[in-house]
């Protein structure tokens, strides 16, 4: 993110932080899982929630569905790196368990909203952030409709935040139109492995080798 606050205290990691962001429908949790059946390495961040479970969805697999007591008592200690109060709905990262991945230097993607990519990349440095956008407005709403999960009430809710969520994309390092999946999605891949092409990301995982070569 190249518009906001530099991060102040940060261990250093050799894998690299993604966040990936984008208004609810703009195709980000399909881009997101098949960039994680194709490129190994990313370990991706299954966030708490206070929201109900879609139909369908998998307490532990999609999100760690908690209670607002639960929620409110993790992050009294501190225990998320960050977290945001989205569409009506609590939402928070587990320190511990990006903690954890980052310290074996693998890669960690975090899909959360722009809220919460701007504390991540205030606490935590090679963070990477990309932004997802939808051809249109319209699209927007036809993908929304078409999920078949969410009541009309919460669809309306989550057209009006997709405006000022979408103005968002330009605090962002990477941004990705989402018209044709597969473009997107080749967008997506290329630019996790140009981040791990980085000189510092390439010492960190190669050092010996690159050291025998001379640097
Ligand atoms: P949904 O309810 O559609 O699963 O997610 C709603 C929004 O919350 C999406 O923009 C999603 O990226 C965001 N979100 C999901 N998990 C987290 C989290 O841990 N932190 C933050 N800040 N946002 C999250």
């Amino acid at each position: 993110m190249n518009q906001l606050a530099q991060p102040s205290a940060q261990p250093h990691y050799s894998g690299s932080l993604f966040i990936v962001s984008a208004p609810s429908g703009a195709g980000k949790s399909s881009l997101v899982k098949a960039l994680l059946s194709e490129v190994e390495g990313i370990g991706l961040s299954i966030s708490n929630t206070t929201r109900r479970p879609r139909p369908g969805e998998q307490d532990g697999v999609d999100y760690h569905f908690i209670s607002e007591h639960q929620f409110e008592a993790i992050r009294d200690q501190d225990g998320f790196l960050e977290w945001a109060h989205v569409h009506g709905n609590y939402y928070g990262t587990s320190r511990q368990w990006v903690e954890g991945q980052m310290a074996t230097d693998r890669d960690v993607l975090l899909e959360i909203d722009w809220q919460g990519a701007e504390q991540v990349v205030r606490k935590v440095s090679n963070v990477v952030s990309i932004f997802i956008l939808p051809p249109s407005l319209e699209e927007l709403e036809r993908r929304l409709r078409g999920r078949g999960t969410d009541a009309e009430e919460v669809i309306l809710k989550r057209m009006g935040a997709a405006q000022l969520e979408i103005e968002q994309a330009r605090r962002f390092d990477y941004v990705i139109l989402n018209d044709n999946f597969d473009q997107a999605l080749l967008e997506l891949k290329s630019i996790v492995y140009a981040a791990r092409c980085r000189f510092n990301q390439q010492m960190a995982r190669h050092g010996a080798q690159l050291k025998s070569i001379g640097l």
